[in-house]
This record gives structure tokens, C-alpha cells and sequence, in this order.
């Protein structure tokens, strides 16, 4: 579901997420109704001492080569990277981008979580005012409480919301 429907408080399942996917007009449509990108860029502008977004990359981010596309999305909104505990130990980040448990604790006001399960231990780190999940899993745990879920590969979906990011600019 994607565009005017996803706001008529249509649910996926049991979820809260507005669900974006390429049905209905594709996953470019769906991102640019969906109020999306101008959110992430004000949320961007936070103050100097405090990132108030954290872009988190997972497993299904898929390589360390591919986890760039995190650290740029990061950085077009003016906010940080993350990671969860399999990225680290993948090697594709450093330990101190940890968030869960066992790692930092945050409270931006958005994360966006990109190729993330969902575990609870991971979520123990994270208190957000807004959540935003990329999973190519439609069952994903994190669609329960995701604010926004966008369906589909990360390897697609990152450079679009930075293209749709550069041209709202
Ligand atoms: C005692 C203990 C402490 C722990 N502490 C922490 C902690 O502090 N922090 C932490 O993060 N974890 C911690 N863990 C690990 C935690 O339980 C999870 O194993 C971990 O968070 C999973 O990381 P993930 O979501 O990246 O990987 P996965 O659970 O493997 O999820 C990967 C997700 O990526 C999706 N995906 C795959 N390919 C794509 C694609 N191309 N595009 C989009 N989506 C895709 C999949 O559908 C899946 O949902 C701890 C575990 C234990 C037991």
C-alpha cells in the first residue's frame, strides 16, 4: 500500500507502519506522498551537540562495501551513522557505532533503521520519537513498530531517499 490509501490509517497486518512498497505506482511515489523525506530533513537539522537522526545499517545491509550507503544517508541528513551487533561483528564498522544492549544508548527524534531485524536486544539502545524501517522482509519484527516501513532491497531504497533528498532540497 502506498500513497493516499497508506493514509487513510491503513495497517499492514497488525503493524503501525505506513508501509511503502512498489505496488501502486512504485516505491518512488509511494516515498514522495508519504511525507517522508520532508520529516528526515528537519529532523536533520538538529542541534550541533546532538544528532537528532541516527541512520542504522544491519545484516542486510550485505557488505562493508554497501554500508557506505548508510554512512551517506547519514550524513545528507546532517545526522550519524549506527549498527547493529551483526554489522559489527561483519566487520563493516567499527564496535563504537554499536547501538543495542550492549552498546551505546540513543534518543534522536528519527532512526532509520536499514537492514535491521527488529531484535530486542538491538531496540534496547533505541528511543525514538520516530521510526523508520527498511527491510526487504515483510514479516520483519521491526514493521511492528516501525512509524514508516519501506519495503525492499536497501541497495535500492538508500540512494533513492538521498536522490529524493537532494531534489526537495
Ligand atoms: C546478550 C546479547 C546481547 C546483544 N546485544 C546486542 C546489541 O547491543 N546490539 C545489537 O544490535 N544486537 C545485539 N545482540 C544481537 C541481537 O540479538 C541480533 O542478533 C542483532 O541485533 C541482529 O542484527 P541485524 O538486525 O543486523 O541482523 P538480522 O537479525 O540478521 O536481520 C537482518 C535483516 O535484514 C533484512 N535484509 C536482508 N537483506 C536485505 C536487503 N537487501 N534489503 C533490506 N533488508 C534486508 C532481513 O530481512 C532481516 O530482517 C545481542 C544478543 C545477545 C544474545
Amino acid at each position: 500500500m502506498i500513497g493516499s490509501d497508506l493514509f487513510q490509517g491503513d495497517k499492514v497486518g497488525d503493524t503501525r507502519a505506513r508501509f511503502i512498497d512498489e505496488e501502486n505506482g512504485g516505491l518512488e511515489r509511494g516515498l514522495r506522498e508519504s511525507g517522508l523525506i520532508p520529516r528526515l530533513r528537519h529532523a536533520g537539522r538538529g542541534s550541533a551537540d546532538r544528532s537528532d537522526i541516527i541512520v542504522t545499517g544491519g545484516r542486510g545491509i550485505g557488505s562493508s562495501g554497501n554500508f557506505r550507503h548508510v554512512l551517506e544517508l547519514a550524513e545528507a541528513l546532517g545526522g550519524m551513522a549506527g549498527a547493529t551487533r551483526a554489522a559489527v561483528e561483519a566487520g563493516w564498522i567499527e564496535y563504537e557505532y554499536k547501538i543495542g544492549q550492549t552498546g551505546r544508548k540513543v534518543f534522536p527524534k528519527v532512526y532509520v533503521a536499514c537492514g535491521v531485524s527488529g531484535a530486542v536486544q538491538h531496540l534496547a539502545g533505541v528511543q525514538a520519537e520516530l521510526l523508520v524501517a527498511v527491510n526487504s522482509d515483510p514479516d520483519a519484527p521491526i514493521f511492528q513498530l516501525a512509524d514508516y516501513g519501506i519495503l525492499g532491497d536497501v541497495e535500492k531504497i538508500i540512494p533513492l531517499i538521498i536522490h529524493l533528498l537532494n531534489q526537495q532540497a
